[in-house]
């Protein structure tokens, strides 16, 4: 064997109702700031970080994600999102390639945490976004199956309560729109995963809290904070 180890197994996302058909993830990059409501800053603008293939925890309907807290945060929070699965990538995508880079949809929680800052007192990204299992997602939608759901509620319950509610239609940039404006400065790879932004009503997570979250018209999924 030419590897110095094994390699690591392919992280993959099942797709709905195909028993034997998975999308491997490739990268995942996020999106914050992309949602235009009632309480959002108008002076707020979009802005782009990546988690590792390694955050991504597949979860399948009927099951309930493990979502171990890291160490030092007293403030995890949740960020119920529409995530769009590349099959294809590419630069510079205008908003027509970009729809065909999408070959299905998942419902993800982008998992972050509010109190990692570096010594400047900038946040510290890298910590707050991309801890182990981070990034739980739905098993995928094919596009052909569920075109770009606009308008879709998304929504979010921890312990049965309602945290989170609102709708596709709010977000500032479309994924398209994210897709092709990521492409101007990462070159998009088939297996990329796009996390579109979360609505309003992020809040903190505690241990044994159970979550479940949703985009209609294209998956659920549950979690527990352990
Ligand atoms: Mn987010």
């Amino acid at each position: 064997m030419p590897f110095v180890f094994a390699p690591p197994a392919q992280v993959v996302v099942p797709v709905q109702d195909e028993r034997y058909q998975f999308l491997p993830v490739n990268r995942v990059f996020g999106v914050a700031k992309n949602y235009a409501e009632p309480g959002s800053l108008p002076t707020e603008t979009p802005f782009y970080f990546m988690k590792s293939a390694s955050c991504v925890l597949p979860v399948a309907e009927g099951e309930i994600g493990r979502i171990p807290m890291p160490p030092g945060t007293e403030d995890m929070r949740h960020e119920i999102e529409l995530v769009a699965c590349l099959s294809k990538g590419g630069r510079n995508l205008t908003r027509e390639e970009a729809m065909e880079a999408v070959w299905g949809w998942c419902a993800g929680i982008d998992f972050t945490l509010g109190d990692q800052k570096l010594p400047s007192g900038a946040n510290d990204l890298t910590r707050a976004k991309a801890f182990e299992r981070s990034a739980p997602v739905s098993h995928v939608r094919p596009a052909y199956r569920s075109p770009m759901p606009a308008p879709a509620d998304l929504w979010l319950y921890v312990n049965n309560q309602k945290r989170q509610a609102g709708n596709t239609q709010n977000l500032i940039r479309d994924p398209y729109e994210v897709i092709a404006e990521l492409s101007a400065f990462w070159e998009l790879q088939p297996g990329d995963l796009i996390f579109t932004g979360t609505p309003t009503g992020i809040g903190r997570v505690m241990k044994g809290d159970r979550l479940e979250g949703g985009v209609n018209g294209v998956g659920t999924l549950k979690v527990e904070i352990v």
